[in-house]
């Protein structure tokens, strides 16, 4: 049977308990237990893939294809686990659902309310997330902070399952704030005692406390959360501000966290074996390099906003023990901008990342044409993939006024070009090609040196595509599309060869990156720009 461990936050958002949640389960993991994550987001949207990247950072996207909160990436990151679409439930989804079921009749006269109707759906995605996956235990993050009027059906949600399944199959952990008082010279643990009171207000006593503060706790601190919460002393874990996200697990290590869950939890004290995570731990700590890598985007204000291609950046890194500085560049400035040598003067490679929308456009077709004109490593994602398509056709087959027909609906030559099944479509959300595709690999490309296979899989999120009869074209002139989905003919990769590193996707590789296993694509764009950095690469 499934054993359920719940993450509310207290005190202040941002407090990092998406890391919390992964960190314990990465602990839990290690010792031989099957993790499954889920987040609970309580806004009114179905999911966020409607929203502004400014609101909401990067939208996650599973292999399944659900849209999802950009904690699913720590998650994955973390746990190593492909998580689906029981993993994201948003207060949109659970109303929406419950409505559906009042219009079908589905509640036989009943007047429908929070408690039950409300409450008994976000018990059933509990429960679902538990089934479905067939994990020993389901970690489950609430968004938000305790006293939030939105969160309010969900935690009532949790009580009830404290209630229906008791504390050995059920577990509450408190995420809070202790903060540090300068002058004084102390910490103070009274908004955690606060917020305590505010969780129990609503029929919960959390069984953990892990308090974020900048020093560790010492004992008498301790001693007193322990006193006004309730909880033996040993449940009330530090986590210290570090500089290094992969140290948190091994703090929690240290003060016994996993061994306090599964205690209560009656589950057998497996050994743990984190040297795999310890090695990566030492791997980023100890850095010997260093490279600057360009991102262009239009959203690099807000670097949440390109988080997954981030860290897949640095995971490349590791790999070649590098620490990974990005020079974030704003595609709309870099539209006013001619030296654009300036701009790049210490980029090592050039990525361009996913998006939607006109604004920028220009600007980031000025950086490909840079890259591609220098001898600059390059990767393209996305919407990254079809301005490398859009540039070379304007500039190498001079087709001028080759565009997208989401910039520009009457252009006469839409390289780029709505798919098919999608020109019916009017609803917004979560009607984009969505998540896994099969991608068949061309032989003898840089993209079949990279994954050194014929057939992968990855994931997507995109409602335009490269127009195939423009194909034989851009040929001609040198592009070679390298990875063509077997069933729709769909190009999944292209690349120039008449370059040292020029290739991009239609899919989403930085969705598949781990810290212990780079992506290939990610990894061989690394590995060309640290050659550029050292001279084997050519720069013109
Ligand atoms: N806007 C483009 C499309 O919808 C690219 C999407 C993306 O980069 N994720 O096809």
């Amino acid at each position: 049977m499934t054993k359920y461990i719940f993450v509310t936050g207290g005190v202040v958002s941002g407090l990092g308990k998406g890391i919390t949640a992964s960190s314990l389960a990465l602990l839990l993991k290690s010792r031989g237990y099957k993790i499954f994550m889920q987040k609970f987001d309580p806004y009114i949207n179905v999911d966020p893939g409607t929203m502004s990247p400014y609101q909401h950072g990067e939208v996650f996207v599973t292999a399944d294809g659900s849209e999802t909160d950009l904690d699913l990436g720590h998650y994955e990151r973390f746990i190593d686990e492909e998580l689906n679409y029981t993993s994201n439930i948003t207060t949109g989804k659970i109303y929406k659902s419950v409505i559906e079921k009042e219009r079908r009749g589905d509640f036989l006269g009943a007047t429908v309310q929070i408690v039950p109707h409300i409450t008994n759906e976000i018990k059933n995605k509990i429960y679902e997330a538990g089934t479905t996956s067939k994990a020993d235990i389901v970690i489950t993050e609430i968004g938000g902070t305790i006293g939030d009027i939105e969160s309010q059906a969900f935690i009532e949600a949790l009580r009830q399952v404290r209630n229906e399944k008791g504390p050995s199959n059920t577990l509450f952990v408190h995420a809070t704030l202790v903060p540090y008082i300068y002058g004084s010279n102390e910490l103070k643990t009274k908004p955690t005692q606060h917020s305590v009171i505010e969780l129990r207000s609503m029929g919960i006593q959390p069984d953990i406390i892990v308090c974020r503060t900048p020093v560790p706790l010492e004992d008498n601190i301790k001693a007193k959360l322990s006193l006004y919460c309730s909880v033996p002393k040993e449940n009330v874990i530090d986590s210290v501000d570090v500089v290094n996200l992969y140290q948190i697990p091994i703090n929690y290590y240290n003060q016994h966290m996993d061994e306090i869950v599964l205690k209560q939890l009656d589950l057998h004290q497996n050994t743990s074996n984190l040297e795999p995570w310890k090695k990566l731990i030492n791997t980023v700590d100890n850095l010997k390099d260093e490279i600057e890598i360009a991102l262009v985007g239009k959203y690099v204000s807000l670097h949440d906003a390109y988080i997954s291609v981030a860290e897949s950046l640095k995971h490349a890194g590791y790999k070649y023990n590098t620490k990974i500085n990005i020079n974030w560049v704003d595609s709309e400035e870099l539209e006013h901008i001619d030296n654009l040598s300036e701009v790049f003067k210490n980029s090592k490679g050039i990525i361009v990342p996913g998006g939607f929308g006109n604004r920028g456009i220009e600007g980031k077709i000025k950086a490909i044409k840079y890259a591609r004109e220098n001898n600059i490593p390059f990767l393209g994602i996305c919407l990254g993939m079809q301005l490398a398509v859009i540039e070379f056709a304007r500039n190498v087959c001079h087709i001028e006024d080759a565009n997208s027909t989401e910039f520009n609906e009457l252009c006469q030559n839409p390289i780029i070009d709505l798919m098919a099944d999608q020109k019916s479509i009017i609803n917004m959300g979560g009607t984009l090609r969505l998540g896994n595709y099969d991608c068949e690999i061309k032989e003898n490309t840089l993209a079949y040196l990279d994954y050194g296979q014929k057939l992968i899989k990855e994931r997507h999120r995109h409602r335009y595509e490269f127009n195939n009869n423009y194909k034989e074209e851009l040929e001609k002139h040198g592009l070679v599309f390298s990875g063509i989905n077997p069933s729709s003919n769909l190009v999944e990769i292209i690349e120039y060869p008449d370059h040292p590193h020029f290739i991009a996707s239609q899919f989403h590789p930085e969705f598949k990156s781990r810290p212990t296993r780079p992506h290939p694509l990610f990894d061989s764009f690394i590995k060309a720009s640290i050659n550029t950095k050292k001279g084997k690469i050519k720069t013109k």
